[in-house]
């Protein structure tokens, strides 16, 4: 098969088609969650650019095969393993065991990626079950002379690379100013950027998951844990490896030096990062305390779809500014797009011409480095396109296969309206009432677009106003 598609590969600083290690196969894996917590709308800005490269390269027609981890040990709130663990805070917050807690997130997770139309992967696999296989790589990187054990901890020993800064994303005087920022630092290190492989001594006396090791009673570190999982299902070698942009530096870069310590060749040949969601004091994260996640957008009234249009109208390598304005505006926009796709007639011959024609296009816009927002754009070019509507229907039906935005399913994924939803509903309808009465036309279809904005599509009748879901 052609290999057409192109995207930004981290490791080359280019964007560059991508040719898998075997024709037509794709092995495919993505750093998944820290299941202390709720996934945050900026973890799944990352989460949803990741399925569009996954479903953007079924679609072009190629299998693949993707993992995921699930981080449920070892994530220290520093990257670069300092400060506390995660998992134990979030047991300690909730007041349950690290296992209740990760149990919990991890669900809560799948729930949110559901919502948001997020294949699972093929393979989702917990850190704790693969202890065995850590301690395998480590013992072997102990072997080989790239690991050494000191204070009781287990390293690994950075200056036996001879390359470890692959990324290039910093210079190498800048990393070692971000080492010496860290709030402790670890004198048992030989060296600066040298990184835990396994705990024995941990700084948690109370750590709740241990485990025998040759090294004595403890822990893995979290980078091992990716290097460990992929090649458990992917083996030694991968076309794809993803995360987010944070992601490059300690953790990709500490996975790369050492799998490829581990298995003497190169790992992986691309790697997909996409940028952060921000909002207006930054980068969202959940250590600034408040976060916002999918269940509170849905609490304020938002199809989670909205969200992902919201995404995909950006770029993956650009920061995206989160507001509710921007937001509103998407679900306006959302709504009408849904309520003109609905209103399509199913009947008729789809005209196969058109529908090869705007598939290649669709195909071009994506193998372009991914480029969602043309390719949003091409559903309005296939609504005004002079065919008939079982062909419009069938075009967008086919884009959605990658878009995930429902905008050819009828019934309201979220469920029913909860009585706040419905009282809001008729309180609008009453408002809109008055102003049409007084003649305030702006007003009126000020209040429709409110609704529609909610997904609430309104329609004057002879019985008077009705309103459904779209
Ligand atoms: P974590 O659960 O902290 O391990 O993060 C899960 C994923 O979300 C990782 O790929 C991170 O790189 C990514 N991520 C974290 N913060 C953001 C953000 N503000 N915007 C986009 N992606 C993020
Ligand atoms: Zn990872």
């Amino acid at each position: 098969m052609e290999n057409k598609l192109q995207f930004y590969n981290t490791l080359t600083k280019k964007v560059e088609k991508f040719v898998p290690i075997e024709e037509g196969k794709v092995k495919m894996y993505t750093c998944g969650p820290t299941v202390y917590h709720y996934a945050h709308i900026g973890n799944l800005r990352t989460y949803i650019e990741e399925d569009v490269l996954e479903k953007t390269l079924r679609y072009l027609g190629y299998d693949v095969k993707r993992v995921m981890n699930i981080t449920d040990v070892g994530h220290l709130s520093s990257d670069a393993d300092t400060g506390e663990d995660k998992m134990l805070k979030g047991a300690q917050r909730e007041h349950k065991t690290v296992m209740e807690i990760a149990g919990f997130y991890t669900d809560a997770f799948f729930e949110d990626c559901r919502k948001l139309n997020i294949k699972k992967p093929d393979v989702v696999e917990p850190a704790t079950n693969c202890i065995s296989e850590f301690i395998h790589m480590i013992e072997t990187l102990l072997e080989k002379g790239y690991a050494y054990v000191a204070g009781g901890n287990v390293y690994f020993d950075t200056s036996k690379l001879e390359e470890y800064y692959v990324f290039r994303t910093q210079s190498k005087d800048e990393l070692m100013v971000g080492v010496r920022d860290d709030v402790t630092e670890d004198v048992n290190k030989k060296n600066k950027n040298d990184f835990v492989l396994w705990f024995t001594k941990s700084k948690f006396e109370d750590q709740a998951l241990k485990w025998d090791s040759p090294w004595g009673v403890g822990y893995p570190g979290w980078h091992i844990e990716c290097s460990c999982i992929s090649m458990k299902h992917l083996g030694t070698e991968m076309d794809i490896h993803c995360g987010g942009v944070d992601n490059i530096f300690p953790h990709h870069t500490n996975e790369i030096a050492q799998s490829e310590a581990y298995t003497g060749h190169k790992w992986c040949g691309y790697w997909f990062h996409v940028h952060h969601l921000n909002d207006k004091d930054g980068k969202m994260s959940k250590s600034k305390g408040d976060f916002l996640t999918v269940s509170l957008l849905e609490k304020k009234g938002y199809n989670p779809l909205c969200y992902r249009m919201f995404a995909l109208s950006s770029h993956y390598r650009k920061p995206l500014e989160f507001s509710f304005d921007n937001l509103d505006n998407m679900a306006l926009q959302y709504a009408k797009l849904r309520n003109r796709v609905s209103s399509l007639n199913e009947e008729g011959e789809i005209d196969s011409n058109v529908f090869a024609s705007y598939r290649s296009k669709f195909e071009d816009t994506l193998c372009n480095d991914l480029n969602t927002s043309m390719a949003l754009t091409l559903i309005y070019d296939v609504l005004k396109e002079d065919v008939n509507d079982a062909t419009k229907k069938a075009i967008i039906k086919s884009f959605d296969e990658v878009l995930g935005l429902d905008l050819t399913v009828k019934e309201e994924k979220t469920g029913n309206v909860d009585s706040e939803l419905e009282s809001f509903i008729k309180q609008k309808i009453e408002e809109r009432a008055e102003a049409k009465k007084a003649k305030d036309f702006a007003k009126a279809d000020a209040i429709r677009d409110e609704l529609l904005a909610k997904g609430v599509s309104i329609k004057d009748t002879r019985e008077g106003v009705k309103w459904e879901l779209v």
